[in-house]
Formats: C-alpha cells, sequence, structure tokens
C-alpha cells in the first residue's frame, strides 16, 4: 500500500492519534482547567450568544477536509474558545428553555471516563462491568419512579428513542400475527390504532410514520381544560373503532407534557386500557422522575401500572446528553420487539446469563451511557434529586406567583416546574380578535428579544390560540433571585416592543387609558 513504511510499524506503532501518558496528562490538566475556569464564570456570561446563524457559520469558517493534521493542544485551545464564545448555555442559572438541563459536573467527569475505557454496551462480553453499571442504573431508574425493579429496560439516546423502544415493543405484543414475518401489511385491511392525547409530544409522529403505521393510526383523543387527556373521550373512541373491526393496540399518556407539565389521569387511563386488552405506554421523559418526590402529584402514581415507560435523564436527572431510558414491564416483551436470530458472527456473545443490551433495543454498537447516570444516582441519592426536583417546581410555582400580581403580566397555567404567561400592556384589554393577534405578535417579538438579549432563555406554549411565554425550570443552578429578577427583564423588553409594533388602530385604545387615568 502507498504511504506504509515497514519500519513505523515494526514494533511499535506511531499512529498519528496515539498519545503518549505525559503529553495526555498535560492535556487534561490544562483542559480540566479550563472547564473548571467555565463553569464557575456561568452566571456571568449571557446565556445565549446574541449572534446570528450566519454570523456564528462564519467564526467557524469553511476550510476544507485538511489534509495535515494540528497540534492537539492547540485544537484543544480553540474549540474550547469557539464553544465556550458562541454557545447557548443550558446550564446557567437563568437558562429556562424548552426541556434541556444543566449536566451535572461530575457527569461530565464521568462521560470523560467512559470514553477512555470505551466500552462497547451493545454485549456483555465486550462491556463486562460497564453493562452490569448500566442494567444497575436501570434498576435504580425503575425503583426511584415506582417501577417494577424486574422490567426489562434500555439506555438510548434520549426521549424520544425511549419513547419508540416502547412503542415498538407494544406493537410486537399486540399484534395478532405474525408481525416479524409478515410485516405490517397483512392484518387483513383492519387498521392499527393508537390512542393519544393532542398535547402529545411529536416523537408520535415520527414513531407511525417511521414504523409504517401512518399518521392516520392515531386517534387523536382532546385534552380537557387542564390539558388532560378526556378519559371520556377515549373510552367512547376505542369502543367505536373496535365495533368497526379496527385493531386497537396501545394507549399513551405523558406524565408532563411539554407545553405545560400537565399530567394525564394515568391510573385511569390504565384501567381503560387493562379493561380493553390495549398497551398503557407512560412518556415520562420529562416528568416521570416527579415520581421520587414523596408528595408526588397523585396523577403519577399510574406511571407503575404502565406496560412500557420512557424517562429521560437528560433532563431531571441532569446527566450530560445523550441519555433516554425505556423501561418495560414484562422483560421478555422488550426482547421480543428487538431480537430475532443471533448471527453466527455474535455467537461469543451467548454465554450464560450474559446481558447483551444489542438485544434490548434498537442499537447495536452502544456507547457506556450508564455511567453519568450512576455515578450522579449516587452522589446525591434519592433524597438529593427529590430535593432538586422540588426547588424546581418551588422555583416554577413561585414564579406564577408573581406573574399573577404583576399588573403586566398575565399568568396561564403552572404545571411540575413549567410556568406559562404572558405580557399583556396595562392599557389593553385581552379578548378581542384583534388584540389577541396583537399579544401573539407583540409576546413572539418580545420572546426573541429575550433570547437574543442573553439575560434569560425562555421558549414558548401556545395555548387556545395565545401565544406565551414559557419557563420550565429542571437547573439545580437556578434560584429565587433568578426568579425574582425575570418579571422586570420581561416587562422592560415588553414596554419597549409594544411602543415600537402596537399598530394604530390599537394605538388610540391606549391614549384614552392614560386620559383616564390621569
Ligand atoms: C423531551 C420530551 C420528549 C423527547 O425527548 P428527547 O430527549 O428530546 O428525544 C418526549 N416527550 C416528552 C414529554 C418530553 O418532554
Amino acid at each position: 500500500m502507498e504511504g506504509v513504511e515497514p519500519d513505523r510499524i515494526a514494533d511499535r506503532r506511531s499512529a498519528p492519534l496515539e498519545m503518549g501518558p505525559e503529553e495526555f496528562r498535560a492535556l487534561g490538566y490544562r483542559l480540566v482547567d479550563r472547564v473548571a475556569e467555565f463553569l464557575g464564570s456561568l452566571p456571568s456570561r449571557p446565556v445565549s450568544p446574541r449572534e446570528s446563524p450566519r454570523e456564528v457559520r462564519a467564526i467557524l469558517g469553511d476550510c476544507p477536509l485538511p489534509e495535515r493534521g494540528t497540534a492537539a493542544e492547540q485544537l484543544l485551545e480553540e474549540a474550547a474558545r469557539l464553544l465556550m464564545d458562541h454557545s447557548l448555555f443550558n446550564g446557567h442559572p437563568r437558562f429556562m428553555g424548552f426541556i434541556t438541563s444543566p449536566a451535572a459536573p461530575l457527569g461530565a467527569l464521568g462521560e470523560l471516563l467512559a470514553a477512555a475505557v470505551n466500552p462497547n454496551c451493545g454485549g456483555w462480553v465486550l462491556s463486562p462491568m460497564a453493562s452490569e453499571i448500566e442494567a444497575q442504573t436501570i434498576r435504580w431508574i425503575a425503583e426511584m419512579i415506582g417501577y417494577p425493579r424486574a422490567a426489562g429496560g434500555v439506555l438510548v439516546t434520549g426521549g424520544t428513542m425511549a419513547n419508540f423502544v416502547g412503542f415498538l415493543a407494544a406493537r410486537k405484543a399486540k399484534a395478532d400475527w405474525d408481525l416479524r414475518t409478515r410485516g405490517l401489511a397483512s392484518h387483513d385491511g383492519r387498521p392499527l390504532r393508537l390512542y393519544a392525547s393532542t398535547e402529545t409530544h411529536t416523537w408520535i409522529h415520527k414513531a407511525v410514520d417511521l414504523f409504517g403505521l401512518g399518521l392516520d393510526s392515531i386517534a387523536w383523543i382532546s385534552a380537557d381544560s387542564d390539558l388532560r387527556l378526556n378519559t371520556t373521550e377515549l373510552r367512547e373512541r376505542i369502543r367505536a373503532d373496535k365495533a368497526k373491526g379496527e385493531l386497537p393496540f396501545m394507549v399513551i399518556g405523558t406524565a408532563g407534557t411539554v407545553s405545560t407539565g400537565a399530567i394525564d389521569p394515568l391510573p385511569e387511563i390504565a384501567a381503560i386500557a387493562r379493561e380493553h386488552g390495549l398497551w398503557f405506554h407512560v412518556d415520562g421523559a420529562y416528568g416521570g422522575f416527579a415520581a421520587v418526590l414523596p408528595d408526588a402529584p397523585a396523577g403519577l402514581r399510574g406511571l407503575s401500572e404502565a406496560d412500557s415507560v420512557a424517562v429521560d435523564p437528560h433532563k431531571w436527572l441532569y446527566a450530560p446528553l445523550e441519555a433516554g431510558c425505556a423501561l418495560v414491564r414484562d422483560r421478555h416483551a422488550l426482547r421480543g420487539a428487538f431480537t430475532q436470530h443471533t448471527p453466527a458472527y455474535y455467537r461469543m456473545l451467548q454465554e450464560e446469563e450474559a446481558l447483551n443490551f444489542f438485544e434490548y433495543g434498537p442499537e447495536n454498537s452502544r456507547g457506556f451511557r450508564a455511567l453519568k447516570i450512576w455515578l450522579a444516582l449516587r452522589q446525591v441519592g434519592r433524597e438529593g434529586y427529590a430535593r432538586m426536583i422540588a426547588e424546581d417546581i418551588h422555583l416554577a410555582e413561585t414564579l406564577h406567583e408573581l406573574a399573577t400580581a404583576d399588573p403586566e403580566l398575565q399568568a396561564f397555567r403552572q404545571g411540575l416546574s413549567i410556568s406559562t404567561f404572558r405580557y399583556v400592556p396595562r392599557d389593553l384589554e385581552p379578548g378581542t380578535e384583534k388584540v389577541e393577534a396583537y399579544l401573539n405578535q407583540l409576546n413572539g417579538e418580545l420572546l426573541f428579544r429575550l433570547q437574543r438579549s442573553g439575560e434569560a432563555f425562555l421558549t414558548n406554549a401556545v395555548i387556545d390560540g395565545a401565544f406565551l411565554l414559557r419557563a420550565c425550570i429542571v437547573n439545580f443552578r437556578t434560584s429565587l433571585a433568578d426568579i425574582r429578577a425575570l418579571p422586570g427583564i420581561i416587562t422592560r423588553l415588553g414596554r419597549e416592543v409594544d411602543a415600537a409594533l402596537r399598530p394604530a388602530s390599537l394605538r388610540s385604545h391606549r391614549t384614552t387609558a392614560e386620559k383616564s387615568s390621569s
């Protein structure tokens, strides 16, 4: 082969990627110093980079694939600078957007250790201790949320994948024909049907599309005024579909919806599913871990009755991305969804009692996602998590009270650690079509400016057509002071945006109001 010099590989390879222990130590210490400094400086940095995609792309530059190498020291320095100066920091105390948490610092160190040992957690023989640590982590997660310890489980990249795993286990378990051999095409024209509320996270759209059921397979059940699945409608719909000869197979409940943190009436849904022989899956990606609270919301208890549950350690367990976890009550049903035959080249993995995770999920080669979770669970225990989660919820409740009391803010919903509200200028009366349209525009622009300001990071929800600001606190760094600062920041920006944006037709309104108040 061209480029091969036998001398260079004769006794000891001198591969360009190799690094001696001394160099690794020096680079590692320097990087750890840099990261420690970064973590300490977070509160004084802007939450978001205030740069457009075009600007960020320009800073990175667009050079072609490097032909030759660059010194590692220089590269680590450059990468640290790029990331620390041009990122959105979900580890910042004032990050309250989406459902994304700061990474536990111990988890970051765990990732370094995991990558250094680099076990392949697809097969036990490739990752003896790591596979056992993953199994233990899964058992602890089950215990934490009140699910059977003996359940099957697997760590995946996130909530979406964990929900996919539950979905696939349900489909395989409930199809009354040989799905594996004959595929989806052969259910005699009877449509498979699953039930979910209109507040369900969009993983479900991906699932029915990717796995061949199609969007029409979802029977959308409306949400009640608290944005929880309407069980009366669920019952009626299942009955009607069965009467038509369709194949209902699965009901999905959400423990903590993305928009408002609502918890579906899980015990009641469980009973309906049982009555009709359907698989009951709970999407607890956001709220599942709140079941650890001694005074957990009553509805969460139904989670223990589910056939499968998805939770997201990279949310309320504060694990560095990525980590999702699927739990399936009947571990044989989980394995049955993913394992068919073992190819000849995997014979070595069939040792007695060896737990091969590739048989329990969609992935084959798998990283050591469990370590960061396992370390954090041991670092703070059940007690530490219960405290952090309770505090996050308390902060959201406090924010909700502040918004309620503020004459320029209108509070909407508060569920788990989510609070939704909007800015309403004092002189505008919400309710008419015209004012509502303007308030949506105003709050949309306000949110954009808030995100660009770097002062705090919120995202949005839409309830009954109203565009709302939404704070979701899954952040062990957020303090009461951060929460108390929010209304002032938002009303200040709100006034600025209102002054610039209000159409003349709504302005006259204001003049009248100002006159009458003076
Ligand atoms: C976050 C979330 C998901 C998706 O999880 P990812 O980790 O982003 O894939 C699904 N459902 C709910 C309720 C969520 O909060």
